[in-house]
């Protein structure tokens, strides 16, 4: 068997920071009167598009339980910070929505922490980290069978005629800022 170098990468160690980093961010996330599943909750309505703001694709997203979510949902309504209203058109649907307060309060989301130390890395760090971590979610997200939730870039089903962006599943025109969120229908 070959002998490790010294600057080889040890697969091990490299699992234990990463599992390290979850820990310790989500044990800073009890600020501002939430807990880690609620800024979760937050993060999530504010970065999809309006085909997956609903209930089943939060749990799905966050490969959690209905009832989970469900309670989490429940105390962000009661604290103001978001809406939860039937879908038009479906009866059976509920749209969820950041109120003014839900904006105003992920301007303190703990993770900015975490986003500005990953933004202050150097270029070269940056680019690799991000590749290696999405390949890494890409993997894992396979091996669990878990939808991928990218955006309509490389998504097969959109369509861009100058100006215009279409989502050919769904039938319906999007806006340019739509085309950048996350999406439960994504297929690449
Ligand atoms: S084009 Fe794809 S990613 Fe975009 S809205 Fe349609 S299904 Fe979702």
């Amino acid at each position: 068997m070959a002998k490790k170098t010294k600057d080889e990468i040890n697969a091990a160690d490299v699992s234990a920071q990463l599992e390290r980093l979850a820990r310790l961010t989500r044990a800073a996330s009890y600020v501002s009167g939430l807990n880690p599943a609620q800024w979760d909750a937050l993060r999530y309505i504010a970065r999809t598009n309006r085909f997956s703001n609903s209930p089943k694709a939060l749990t799905q997203y966050l490969a959690t339980t209905k009832g989970t979510v469900s309670q989490t949902l429940a105390s962000l309504v009661k604290k103001g910070l978001l809406t939860k209203i039937i879908r038009a058109g479906n009866n059976r649907s509920v749209a969820l929505t950041l109120t003014e307060l839900g904006k105003t309060t992920l301007r303190d989301d703990p993770l900015l922490h975490l986003e500005h130390a990953i933004d202050n890395l150097s270029g070269k760090t940056k680019r690799r980290f991000a590749r290696g971590t999405a390949e890494l979610l890409d993997m894992e997200r396979q091996r669990q069978n878990q939808p991928g939730f990218g955006t309509c870039q490389n998504c097969r089903y959109h369509r861009e005629d100058g100006q215009i962006h279409k989502c050919m599943l769904m039938g319906e025109e999007l806006s340019v800022a739509e085309t950048k969120l996350l999406c439960v229908e994504q297929t690449p």
